[in-house]
């Protein structure tokens, strides 16, 4: 048996604020995509064992095979949704934010988490 805790440590750069910030970088992972996957993924090792039981010639583990694959199949492709799903909110939350960030008035691109435009004032929406 292994106990293979400890997720991957997503190393997530430190935020910066300023016109440069550029898009894609590393998305990050949200953490029941990577538990839904990881856990996929061990459950699909088990269920290919399981069938390589079963292509042994033994028998009753034909079916707890396709079975333990099809769970594993639908938790990866669930884990994969996730991951897709928050990818697409993030990025659409950033190009909110960088609208938002741009003033109204006089369309200078303001810092991140700023309520007002530095350069004239007016509040940013
Ligand atoms: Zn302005």
């Amino acid at each position: 048996m292994e106990d293979g805790e400890g997720g991957p440590d997503a190393h997530q750069p430190p935020r910066m604020d300023g016109e440069g910030a550029e898009e894609g970088r590393g998305p990050v992972i949200p953490v029941s995509a990577v538990i839904l996957v990881s856990v996929g993924g061990m459950l699909l090792f088990l269920g290919l064992s399981f069938l390589l039981i079963a292509g042994l010639g033994v028998g009753g583990f034909r079916i707890p095979a396709a079975l333990v694959i099809a769970i594993a199949a639908v938790m990866m492709m669930l884990g994969w949704n996730v991951w897709r799903r928050a990818r697409i909110a993030r990025s659409e939350r950033e190009m909110r934010e960088r609208d938002r960030l741009l003033c109204d008035y006089c369309g200078g691109q303001n810092a991140e988490g700023a309520v007002q435009c530095q350069f004239c004032g007016a509040p940013l929406r």
